[in-house]
């Protein structure tokens, strides 16, 4: 198997990867990016972004990701399409082993993101990506609904807070739990509860999504969200409701399958970082982004912290070089 050694490795290119390697080609690292499944991140399928800094009129998210990506290559990053499918951390050098081949590497800067989960039925991601009315983040999309009637699933903290937050934008806030009580803090649960602009409904899940096609400009017609057909959970009742918005807020998932339990996580399958850096329990390992962040889980603090784990490895590095074995193969 073809074996490549690298000084230092970043899987992932979202905002945390690509930051990471902005900051460790301008080191004189000569990072090697592993882009894995879903090149450019969560960003890809979104539409447009506001609230990053720097750009007045906003950047559509693939658009973004193109940016970074291309500022990462000017600086020296190589970009690799391959999937991380596993890896050794237990030994010096680390050993990377992705669909066609092998690498090893010094560092090791981990930047893989979260996934949103999705509902999984009517085409809810499928809407998802094309801003067809449905987001996983309020956060991100909430602003579009002004004076809107939207909807959130889910009964967890991301749920209620995305809620309240939707509360400055949209005229109505639906908050669809599928059981009679939720599992958000009860802080959280009080002010949501409270709120005159939220509506809760219990016990119901979303069964179907009914969306409408409309022509936007000339000879370009898309498809929107319409309304939700939900469904008692008790006694099977369906009834609709007509919203031009729906937040799936059922939880996300870090993408830390190819790790195989080499690092520690915390009870949400984060990867745990010490406090105020990105080093994690293995020296030479570094996490970032979405992996490490169940709080924040913004493009600017995903960036922020690809930044520090770069500073980090780059530091290690500098002070470990000399204690490190050699590498075995070149190809
Ligand atoms: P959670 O796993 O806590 O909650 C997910 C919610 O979605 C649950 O209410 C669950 O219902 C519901 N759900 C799951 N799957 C489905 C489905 N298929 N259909 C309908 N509903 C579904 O995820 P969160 O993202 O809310 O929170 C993750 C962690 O992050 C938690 O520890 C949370 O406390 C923390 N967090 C903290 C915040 C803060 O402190 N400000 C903000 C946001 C998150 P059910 O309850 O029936 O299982």
């Amino acid at each position: 198997m073809p074996m490549t050694h690298r000084r230092i490795i970043i899987i992932g290119t979202g905002p945390a990867g690509y930051t990471a390697a902005i900051y460790a080609s301008r080191a004189n690292l000569q990072p090697l990016v592993l882009e894995g499944v879903q090149p450019g991140g969560q960003l890809t399928i979104t539409t447009e972004v506001e609230n990053f800094p720097g750009f007045r009129n906003g950047i559509q998210g693939p658009e973004l990701m193109e940016e970074l990506r291309a500022q990462a290559q000017r600086l020296g990053t190589e970009i690799a399409s391959e999937t991380v499918l596993s890896v050794e951390l237990g030994q010096r050098p680390f050993r990377l082993v992705t669909e066609s081949g092998a690498y090893t590497c010094d560092a090791l800067v981990i930047a893989t993101g979260a996934s949103a989960k999705w509902l999984g039925i009517g085409k809810d991601e499928d809407l998802g990506r094309k801003g067809g009315g449905v987001s996983a983040c309020a956060t991100c999309d909430g602003f579009f609904y002004r004076g809107k009637d939207v909807a959130v699933v889910g009964g967890g903290d991301t749920a209620l807070e995305e809620a309240l937050y939707l509360t400055n934008f949209a005229s109505r806030v639906h908050l669809v739990h599928r059981r009679e009580g939720f599992r958000a803090s009860k802080a959280m649960q009080d002010r949501a509860l409270a709120h005159p602009k939220i509506t809760v409904h219990w016990n119901q899940v979303v069964a179907d999504l009914r969306t409408r096609r409309f022509e936007a400009s000339p000879g370009n017609e898309v498809e929107k969200l319409g309304s939700l057909l939900l469904r008692d959970i008790r006694d099977g009742r369906e009834s609709s409701l007509a919203v031009d918005g729906l937040f799936v807020a059922i939880g996300h998932r870090p993408n830390t399958a190819f790790l195989q339990g080499q690092l520690p996580v915390d009870a949400n399958g984060y990867l745990l970082v010490e406090k105020g850096s990105s080093r994690t329990v293995i020296p030479g390992v570094f996490a970032c982004g979405d992996v490490q962040d169940s709080v924040y889980r913004q493009a600017i603090t995903a960036a922020g912290s690809g930044c520090m784990a770069a500073i980090d490895a780059e530091r290690w590095l500098a002070e470990t070089s000399t204690s490190i074995p050699k590498e075995t193969t070149h190809v």
